[in-house]
């Protein structure tokens, strides 16, 4: 998946746990691997234009909020992604590898569009929820 849709999973999963400080990084973290095992379409010339303005969003919603764990639940979100840029688990990195789908097909540019439209989703429920829920 892109890291837009790692980031803000992370945060939303964040936002539905009503604000559960421990727990949220645990599931965003877990999350990534059940995300990376359905088949996506994978390319960094989306990739990082997308997680840009889903790391400015995220930022804004931190701001909004004064909620610096929107931010930190979004980052466990993508942590095994960064994980495999910059090594510092060994584990993580051949549990993200073995979890990743294998590409056997090719994966029509229509799966990125369906996984946009589940980002703005994701933001409007992250922008929405998280007053009524975490807040009152
Ligand atoms: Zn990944």
């Amino acid at each position: 998946m892109t890291g837009a849709t790692h980031l803000l999973t992370g945060s939303l999963i964040y936002v539905f746990m009503r604000g559960n400080k421990l727990l949220s990084p645990v599931f965003a973290l877990g999350s990534h691997f059940l995300l990376d095992a359905i088949p996506h379409f994978d390319n960094s010339a989306w990739n990082f234009p997308l997680g840009f303005l889903a790391i400015l969003f995220l930022l804004l919603t931190t701001k909004r909020t004064g909620d610096p764990f929107i931010l930190i639940s979004a980052l466990f979100g993508i942590l095994p992604d960064v994980n495999h840029i910059v090594i510092f688990n060994e584990t993580m990195l051949d549990l993200h590898q073995v979890a990743h789908f294998k590409k056997t097909f090719e994966i029509p540019i229509d799966f990125l569009y369906t996984e946009m439209y589940a980002c703005l989703a994701a933001c409007y429920l992250i922008w929405t929820r998280y007053p009524a829920k975490v807040l009152h």
